[in-house]
């Protein structure tokens, strides 16, 4: 095979994959494999340089910081809809387009309408030339270099369509990944972004596109303002067509035929907009006939064959009556603040997060101010201005507190967190256990806020692992509980026993480590031993586990209380490692083994266990049938006895090499 067409084969490959993966959500193939691909095109074009094409899959950044935004002129107007806002308005529009094209019963297309960023990209013989902000509906900023970066949008169609093609879509920040972003900046002491939307906007508009990449943007495309000779006659057939040429339509979209079904469409996604990993506000009716729409035309810029009805909306101004902090299980207070009840979207709003001190700064928040408050993207609710122009002089501004609510020890300042470093006080006790609890960690039943409190109150439990030496009496101790309520909690403490060693590591609360890294440590380190002996560059060498998270677990796990803690967990039988090396299989099937000494990675019983999952048997004594005495440090008597008999001794080190590579 020539380079040329080995080049054109690996790019052909990896755009199929990206299809998949970025449009379809239907991978083929593994990372990893993709990666190889991505890697062999890397090294070829390094090579022959000058055989690179713009459409390559390696060309989406380009690198180069822009000095600013080109203007480039539309194909055709984007134009914006008109608005209907109740259901008179809509049967209005619906009454007036029916009665201008003289059907009674046409179809209408209906669509999500996103709360995103207009664009229109054109594509010239298959091949991405540019992308343009919606602008003023005529002339749009050039943002080619930004929307290359976003892997949704391809570089190249999937099938041929000659001369030029005008698409339109709208760039969205999905909610999940905007969470991360914020949690992220959290983490570094940042300001969070407060709405989807905004951020989405100010990510593509970026001069630097390396910033775009780093966003995780994605797109849909609902439109084509403009393309050559055709054969579509309905918006429908538009729509398959966008999906034919590879780029990602909403899959939600539907085509109806009366009024009844646009009504339903509206009542189904109002109703379960959180469902969505997207940020709506409405959603949009189109004349499905491309003969009807010519017909009824446009006026003011806006089509009439097409309408958005939008969803109630899901802001509301209300009094912020006082501001209070929080103290989270690493000590930080987090300030909040407590509103006027109001409703918004049948849903009754009483608190909103205030992230820090400067969050407050930044808005100019202050107590007695009328605020405008939204429930949007994540399901928290957001404070998103002050009215300032409705103050009357009496409102007073928030200082973060000098004294920890919860113990009323003196806080301190890092960057722009208050702390409250007390390692005795009971609120980051109580935060803590309640994590460790939480659905995500140990999945504790009847273990909520309230018990915790009580047990933290009473001093039943001045560490996560006293939860394990509680009994009955302890609890009956407290008049919280019951006999009945008693014995059901002492029992779900038990079974949490059970829980795999991801959740455990998550439970543990050490900063910055969620479920998510906890799974991936856990793949990466057999038991908590190797984990805590890993270096910080070992665990930075991770992918995915960044300089933050990795300082995080060794200063925790070499923290002499927190080892210590650790060390009573594993008495009580908890599990600390893992369970993807040993997952059950049959590699030690038929072979016998007995145990003697203490050993560094797992208690007696974690051992036996390990054993019984891979197919093998422990004995308590030396038989003619042991065929291994595992040994630990100060063995007992069992070591004289397998001398005796002539059984093979292993390490514990042997032991585990045991079960990643199958003995013959
Ligand atoms: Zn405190």
């Amino acid at each position: 095979m020539t380079i040329d067409k080995q080049l054109e084969e690996l790019r052909t490959q990896i755009h199929y994959h990206d299809y998949l993966y970025y449009v379809t959500n239907h991978p083929e193939i593994s990372d990893n494999v993709y990666d190889e691909l991505l890697q062999n095109l890397i090294q070829l074009e390094e090579k022959h340089p000058n055989l690179i094409t713009n459409d390559s899959p390696t060309q989406r950044v380009s690198g180069t910081i822009q000095t600013g935004f080109k203007s480039i002129d539309h194909k055709t107007a984007l134009l914006s809809l008109g608005n209907a806002f109740t259901e008179k308005d809509l049967y209005s529009w619906y009454k007036k387009t029916t009665a201008l094209i003289g059907d009674p019963n046409p179809k209408f297309v209906c669509e999500l309408k996103f709360d995103g960023l207009a664009i229109s990209i054109l594509y010239e013989n298959g091949v991405l030339i540019s992308g343009a902000t919606r602008g003023n509906g005529i002339q749009g900023e050039d943002v080619t270099q930004n929307i290359r970066t976003i892997k949704s949008i391809p570089l190249k169609l999937r099938k041929q369509h000659l001369n030029l093609l005008d698409v339109r879509g709208e760039i969205l920040f999905p909610k999940s990944k905007f969470q991360q972003l914020n949690e992220n900046r959290i983490e570094q002491g940042l300001i969070p972004y407060s709405h989807p939307r905004n951020t989405a906007s100010g990510s593509l508009r970026q001069l630097n596109p390396n910033i775009t990449a780093q966003r995780n943007l994605d797109i849909f495309f609902y439109n084509i303002g403009y393309m050559d000779r055709h054969n579509i006659t309905s918006h429908w057939e538009q729509l398959g067509y966008l999906k034919e040429l590879g780029l990602k339509t909403n899959p939600l979209n539907k085509r109806v035929n009366s009024i009844e079904e646009i009504l339903d469409f509206y009542s189904i996604w109002n109703n379960n907009q959180n469902a969505l990993d997207y940020c709506c506000d409405g959603i949009v009716i189109k004349i499905d006939d491309l003969d009807y729409q010519q017909k009824i035309g446009a006026n003011n810029r806006q089509p009439k064959w097409a309408i958005a009805y939008k969803f109630p909306s899901i802001q509301a101004t209300t009094l912020l009556k006082k501001i209070d902090v929080n103290v989270g299980r690493s000590g930080v207070l987090t300030p909040y603040a407590t509103l006027e009840p109001i409703e918004i979207d049948g849903v009754i709003i009483k608190h909103a997060t205030l992230h820090n001190i400067e969050y407050i700064q930044k808005k100019d928040l202050r107590i007695g101010d009328q605020v405008v408050v939204e429930r949007a993207g994540n399901v928290i609710p957001q404070i998103i201005s002050a009215l300032t122009n409705k103050r009357k002089g009496n409102e007073t501004s928030f200082q973060m507190p000098h004294k920890c609510p919860t113990c009323m020890e003196q806080t301190i300042k890092e960057d722009t967190f208050v702390l409250c470093i007390n390692a005795q006080c009971p609120a980051q006790l109580t935060r803590l256990i309640e994590h460790f609890a939480s659905k995500n960690s140990m999945d504790i039943e009847g273990l909520g806020i309230k018990q915790i409190n009580s047990l933290v109150q009473q001093k039943k439990i001045k560490d996560i692992s006293d939860l394990y030496i509680l009994d009955v009496d302890d609890l009956l101790d407290i008049d919280r509980f019951g006999e009945k309520s008693a014995s059901n909690l002492i029992q779900s403490i038990e079974n949490s026993k059970q829980q795999p060693f991801y959740r455990v590591l998550t439970g543990l609360g050490i900063p910055n480590v969620g479920n998510k890294t906890a799974e991936i440590l856990c793949k990466t380190f057999t038991t908590i031993d190797d984990l805590k002996e890993a270096s910080v560059e070992t665990l930075n060498s991770i992918p995915s586990i960044g300089i933050t998270i990795s300082t995080s677990i060794n200063n925790f796990l070499n923290n002499p209380i927190n080892w210590e803690m650790i060390d009573r967990l594993k008495h009580s039988g908890l599990i600390f490692y893992s369970n993807s090396k040993f997952e059950k299989n049959q590699t030690l099937n038929n072979i016998t083994f007995a145990i003697t000494g203490k050993f560094n990675s797992f208690n007696r019983s974690e051992l036996e266990n390990i054993i019984t999952d891979n197919g093998g048997t422990t004995t308590r004594n030396i038989t003619k049938k042991t065929n291994f005495l595992i040994l630990g440090d100060s063995p007992g008597s069992k070591l004289n006895d397998a001398k005796t008999l002539g059984i093979s001794l292993i390490t514990e080190k042997e032991f585990k090499s045991m079960i990643d590579t199958k003995i013959p």
